[in-house]
């Protein structure tokens, strides 16, 4: 029986879990939170992502949390209304082979979905991380801050943008941060079904009201020092950055809120040997590009494939990469145009993002746009 560590629980970390314990593997997920991460912001599963929860078994326990597709009114910044795309055109647009969950749903479907495997269902070792590894011809030997050690015939850096996997063993300099920071949290919202949404100069907050338990907060904008916003904190960035927009953001925080800065990931190689890097450590996107936990769905389900037609680990470690390596490419690129659609540097850009939205509620312009993201998600 062959086995894996695989350091973070996230969506890359759970779904290579699945994939490989499917194939038999014996799987040790090393993951640093004390327990399973339950923050929530919203992530759209279209194309080769919808495929990829599909081929995993993931849809009908997905299909339960699917938020559904919503009316997004665009405001100005005193709340008065611009214009409304309705949910019978986002709807249109997206197609049938398509889901909005929580990537706290995604990652507690993948979780159900790991320990339901019996036999190869994952060692789960929670608050602990990877203090050594020694990487010999035949295999790994990883020491953990638990204390133990296995040995293991692949190590999976699947433990997010900020990689400590990276930077042990291929480097630290693999992260290009971007001037934007993101914010996004659970609110309590009305059932409207609608997202309030200001798009402005160097910004974008949303209010996206679909019942309780079921209503978010987004808010990115553009910044010099992104670090110093980090060290304010998200409730006085908050304040400060969008605290005069009336999109019905509200006044308070959770403290489980995610905020970040906004960074990509761009490395020459994946792999070294029996370690590999797998979604957000190895190529973050960033959510500008709108297709992370698809790239780490997709990247775990072809890295399962990849180890199961080659007997060789390296081998099957750069087939792998060969397979999913343009398509990163070309959703890093994408990520630099929806830099220009959250942020628009300035009001005439604005004004050209409205024009854009407004034309999708054109029925001719709906299909053109359904087949352009149709072609974009394959
Ligand atoms: C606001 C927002 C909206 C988004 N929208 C979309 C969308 O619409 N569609 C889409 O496809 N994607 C979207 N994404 C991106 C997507 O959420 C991520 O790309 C995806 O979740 C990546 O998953 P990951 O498992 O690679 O990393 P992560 O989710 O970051 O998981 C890494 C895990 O590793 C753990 N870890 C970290 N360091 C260590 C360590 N040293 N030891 C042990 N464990 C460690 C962490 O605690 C964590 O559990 C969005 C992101 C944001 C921020």
């Amino acid at each position: 029986m062959r086995r894996a560590v695989i350091v973070g629980a996230g969506i890359a970390g759970l779904a290579t879990a699945v994939r490989l314990g499917r194939d038999g593997w014996q799987t040790v997920i090393v993951e640093r939170a004390p327990a399973r991460r339950r923050s929530g912001y919203m992530v759209n599963l279209i194309g080769a992502g919808f495929d990829a929860a599909e081929r995993l078994g993931l849809l009908s326990a997905l299909t339960e949390r699917d938020l559904g597709v919503f009316t997004t009114v665009l405001v100005r910044a005193d709340g008065s209304p611009k214009f409304t795309v309705p949910a019978a055109v986002a709807e249109a647009a997206v197609g049938p082979r398509a889901m909005t969950v929580f990537r706290g749903d995604l990652e507690a479907v993948l979780f159900d979905q790991a320990t339901a495997l019996g036999g190869t269902a994952p060692d789960f070792r929670f608050g602990t991380t990877v203090t050594a590894v020694d990487q010999h011809p035949d295999g790994v030997r990883v020491e953990l801050s638990d204390g133990t050690t296995e040995e293991a015939d692949l190590l999976v850096g699947a433990d997010g943008v900020q990689s400590r996997t990276r930077t042990m063993f291929f480097g630290p300099d693999f992260r290009v941060d971007f001037p934007y920071v993101v914010l996004a949290f659970p609110v309590a919202g009305d059932a409207s079904g609608t997202a309030v949404t200001h798009i402005g100069p160097g910004r974008t907050a949303a209010v996206v009201n679909l019942g309780p338990e079921r209503s978010s907060a987004f808010v990115t904008y553009r910044c010099d020092d992104p670090g110093a916003e980090l060290s304010q904190g998200p409730a006085a960035a908050l304040a400060g950055a969008v605290g005069d927009l009336a999109v019905g953001l509200p006044a308070t925080v959770p403290d489980d809120a995610y905020f970040d800065r906004v960074s990509q990931v761009a490395m020459p190689r994946w792999s070294d040997g029996r370690i590999v890097l797998v979604g957000d450590a190895a190529w973050c996107v960033t959510l500008f590009a709108g297709h992370g936990a698809t790239l780490a769905l997709t990247g775990a389900d072809r890295l399962g494939a990849c180890l199961r037609e080659h007997s060789s680990i390296p081998d099957a470690l750069t087939a792998w990469e060969a397979t999913l390596r343009p398509e990163v490419v070309r959703r890093q690129a994408t990520a630099k145009r929806g830099m220009m659609q959250y942020a628009p540097p300035t009001r005439f850009h604005v004004a050209m993002n409205d024009l854009t939205m407004r034309a999708i509620t054109l029925p001719g312009v709906r299909n053109l746009v359904r087949r352009a993201i149709e072609r974009q998600s394959r």
